[in-house]
């Protein structure tokens, strides 16, 4: 990411689900070093380009079942390779002094939990930056200290809870952000965690997770309907100053249109909000790509229209970084919201 360069996005497509292998789903994807095609079920397809395209699988292979399952081939992109070009990128910025953001989009099932967390010993974005931030701080010879505090916030139905207390402690509207000259934005009174090791900041996400508010829907009993932030407050303290970078890591509620999720009442009013914040948070990042391409213009960002990027307001605007991971199905049966994905993704540019 070089200085001029605000606003970094990559796809990343996950491999078939058996479900879809079943239902005879065919592949709708195709990528290309920084090319990514969607074909429609006539064979029309839609060419998007951006900054990485990460590939799960190479085509299919008879497995001797008789099904055709998809080929883990050459192109084949793991949670190492995913860190190593972007979770580093997050790490460097914060070294460098700057606030960062990085967000997983996308559908529910489509992969955005894999990327940001991981499953098991296929370690996320998350976990293997916080293990990368105190191996780095162990290695530095620098002669400056650093200090590493932890917030974890959840959005949810335009509400932000604190994550690191318990639900029946919570104010039921939420927590306020508010904005001072010195601090900037930041939401009021939430919990800073002080970690000094990989395992304190892992066992402080584990607490943040039990906490979470689980609305499941049709599609996937266990999808979160909110936004979780991850705030990781890196100050780095040399003999005369002290410099704060905020890190933020943000798994995003599910992106698919409401109707398809047959929601009603509740859920509709959730489905409703979730598109809000969606929707503005994909026009502030459409202006500042088009502000880090044009400084000289006066590009309004609309921070203000959803909590969500109200409280990464800092975090968005200024010399701060932005990756977006855009998750995608492989499979013809989710077509048009993986379009929609792309379309997302393609306005970051
Ligand atoms: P989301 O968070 O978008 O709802 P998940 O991250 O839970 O979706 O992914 C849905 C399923 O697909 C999970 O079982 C996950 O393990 C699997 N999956 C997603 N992405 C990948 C990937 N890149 N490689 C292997 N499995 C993946």
């Amino acid at each position: 990411m070089t200085e001029a360069e605000a606003v970094v996005v990559g796809v990343r497509v996950r491999p078939f689900q058996e479900r879809e292998i079943q239902n005879n789903s065919m592949l709708c994807i195709s990528m290309s070093q920084k090319s990514t095609s969607i074909f429609d079920s006539a064979g029309k397809d839609t060419m998007f380009t951006f900054d990485e395209s990460f590939w799960s699988h190479d085509g299919y292979e008879d497995d001797g079942t008789g099904y055709l399952r998809p080929k883990r081939g050459s192109n084949y992109v793991d949670q190492k390779y995913v860190f190593n070009t972007f979770g580093k990128r997050v790490l460097d910025n914060a070294w460098n002094g700057y606030h960062c953001c990085l967000f997983a989009y996308g559908q529910t099932g489509s992969g955005k939990s894999y990327s940001m967390v991981g499953y098991g010993n296929n370690k996320g974005i998350v976990p293997i930056s916080c293990e990368e931030i105190f191996r780095r701080i162990a290695n530095d010879d620098s002669g400056n200290s650093y200090e590493v505090l932890v917030s974890a916030i959840e959005i949810y139905n335009e509400a932000v809870q604190d994550l690191l207390i318990p639900v029946e402690q919570r104010p039921r509207k939420g927590f306020e952000i508010r904005e001072s000259k010195i601090l900037g934005v930041y939401i009021d009174g939430i919990t800073k965690r002080p970690v000094e090791s990989y395992k304190a900041i892992h066992d402080t996400i584990e607490e943040a997770t039990t906490h979470r508010t689980v609305g499941s829907t049709l599609m996937n009993a266990t999808s979160s309907r909110a936004h979780t932030v991850l705030i990781i407050e890196f100050k780095t303290v040399t003999s005369c100053s002290t410099r704060v970078s905020m890190i933020n890591l943000v798994d995003l509620a599910g992106s698919e249109k409401v109707k398809q999720t047959g929601a009603e009442g509740e859920r509709m009013k959730e489905g409703a909000m979730i598109n809000k914040s969606l929707s503005t948070l994909g026009n502030c990042i459409e202006k500042l790509a088009e502000k880090s391409t044009n400084p000289k213009k006066a590009v309004l960002v609309p921070y203000r229209e959803s909590k969500l990027t109200r409280l990464l307001q800092n975090a968005l605007g200024g010399s701060s970084k932005t990756i977006m991971i855009c998750a995608l199905s492989p499979a013809s049966s989710n077509y048009e919201e993986t379009l929609s994905t792309l379309r997302y993704a393609d306005r970051a540019k």
